[in-house]
């Protein structure tokens, strides 16, 4: 059987946004699913859109993803270059080969006489179109002598694909995608689309052809924005008699509404992020990634994965090999993919949960020291991580909540234990787990020994468990309580509730 390669071809006109890097993120799974190579053209045949900073968002998400190119244009394979800007030469030769093939023409015409046109026509209600109808009207190879041609070809020229001609005996086309089937085209409502432009660079459609036929892909697959291209595709391999890929075109990422395409602007609207990692837009509009926001990789792959695909059973957390493993195109869904960023968090935590204690320990626990020798009892660091670790979405937001759960201010406690109804007996039992706090040996036995106060002096355990808490923490909710015991110094613990129980009696702030 012949190698599966597959491409991902980005044009560097722009950060790579969630759509870009799903596309490539499919092209590398059934690649390697299929035990073939997943290679990265550049398409930068675009000079007006191109973009300087874009190849490396493009390729630091890439990396940043774990999605690695067999080939690139970092890691040239036998098939390079891999940035079209480079292949200019390449694209000169089969053009001429499809002018003399008579399947392609020059065209002269001025792009303000066209526009005029387009203009005329939209007025009307109409969309203005060069092809078989009309392409005699024009100013071409096909209408002017051989003199002419000359002379227009060493000023300004383009060439144009002909779709039809009125000898075709065929005016129908089938082509087929992996995803939709097959499709019929009318090739007489078809453009004579531009396959080389007056700047000397070869148009998408051509070089991509051209491209993919020389790099030996095997499967294009590639966001639904580019099946209305896939006619002139198709017809172009066949104009140079070469084998076609296999087609596949992507459902679109809907908006979280479910309504239109996600665009970068609904990055802004949502307050969602739409780029893998950070891109600062002509460096005055800043739109934060994924990365950046604190994602694990493994849960935005996982996440970006099932926006359009499924495995066929109610399996959701996936890693990236075991994505490799489980893909196939034809589970990919053929409607539109809704964003859902409680989803994209849900994989976060999901995949959290997948990371040891101990990974997450060697990553804090310097920070925890440092930040916490004085109040956390530090032999208990993994016991801490165990704590906060359930309580996070992302990862970088465990020293925080390490703060949020011990930290213990006066405005906190003020405000929290003016709302506790303190009465006598409350007040002794906590009088008397002070006490025995200074003198047990096991800090474990002091959840029984509390409990039994409260039972004896018929204190509602909630009432006992808020008391306590707003004692050791200033605040009302946190972690478990007893947990918080347990990794807190022990006479922190006993200077806080003494603190606590002062500040409850003082007259001044109290009455
Ligand atoms: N250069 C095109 C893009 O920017 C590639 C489309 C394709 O994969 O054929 O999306």
């Amino acid at each position: 059987m012949l190698e599966k390669r597959l491409r991902f071809a980005p044009s560097p006109t722009g950060p790579l946004h969630i759509g870009g890097l799903r596309t490539a993120l499919y092209n590398y799974l059934i690649s390697k699913n299929q035990k073939g190579k997943f290679v990265l053209r550049i398409e930068d045949t675009d000079l007006k859109r191109f973009d300087k900073k874009a190849e490396k968002h493009i390729t630091d998400c890439l990396n940043w993803c774990g999605i690695f190119p067999d080939e690139s244009p970092m890691k040239p394979g036998k098939f390079g270059p891999y940035r079209q800007s480079e292949r200019k030469s390449i694209y000169k030769k089969y053009i001429k080969k499809l002018i003399d093939s008579g399947k392609a023409y020059y065209a002269f015409d001025s792009v303000d006489d066209l526009d005029k046109l387009r203009k005329e026509k939209e007025k009307k209600g109409e969309t203005f179109i060069y092809n078989w109808k009309n392409r005699e009207n024009f100013i071409n190879s096909l209408t002017v002598n051989k003199d002419e041609n000359k002379n227009y070809i060493n000023n300004n020229y383009v060439v144009r694909f002909k779709s039809y001609d009125k000898d075709d005996s065929n005016d129908k086309l089938k082509i087929k995608d992996e995803i939709r089937g097959e499709i019929e085209i009318d090739l007489k409502l078809q453009d004579d689309k531009i396959i080389f432009k007056n700047d000397g660079m070869p148009t998408y459609h051509l070089a991509n052809v051209v491209d993919d036929h020389l790099m030996k892909i095997s499967d294009v697959v590639r966001g639904e924005e580019w099946l209305p291209s896939l006619p002139l595709h198709w017809q172009l391999y066949e104009s140079f008699g070469w084998k076609k890929p296999n087609f596949a075109h992507l459902p679109l990422i809907l908006k979280p509404t479910g309504k239109g395409k996600l665009s970068k602007r609904d990055g802004q609207k949502f307050g969602i992020p739409v780029y893998p990692i950070n891109w600062n837009e002509d460096d005055n509009i800043f739109y934060e990634g994924f990365k950046e926001i604190g994602f694990e990789k493994t849960a935005f792959i996982n996440f970006v994965s099932m926006i359009g695909w499924n495995p066929g059973n109610e399996d959701e957390i996936f890693d990236l090999d075991e994505l490799v493993n489980q893909f196939s195109i034809n589970r990919i869904i053929k409607s539109g993919g809704k964003y859902d960023y409680e989803k994209a968090k849900w994989f976060n935590i999901e995949h959290l949960k997948k990371i040891s204690n101990k990974e997450l320990i060697a990553q804090f626990e310097g920070e925890i020291r440092k930040q916490f020798h004085k109040i956390i009892d530090i032999s208990k660091v993994d016991k801490v991580i165990e704590i906060v670790r359930e309580r996070v979405e992302f990862r970088k937001n465990i020293i925080k909540e390490i703060h949020s759960i011990i930290d213990y201010n006066i405005s906190d406690l003020k405000e929290n234990i003016s709302k506790i109804n303190f009465n006598s007996e409350l007040e002794e039992a906590i009088k008397l787990l002070l006490k025995n706090l200074k003198e047990i040996k096991n800090i474990d036995t002091i959840k029984n020994f509390y409990f039994n106060e409260m039972k004896e002096n018929n204190i509602k355990i909630g009432d006992g468990m808020k008391a306590l808490r707003v004692c050791i923490s200033g605040k009302q909710s946190g972690a478990d309580l007893f947990s918080l015991i347990n990794i807190i110094k022990r006479e922190i613990i006993i200077q806080r509730i003494n603190n606590s129980l002062n500040t409850l009696n003082d007259k001044n702030w109290n009455s």
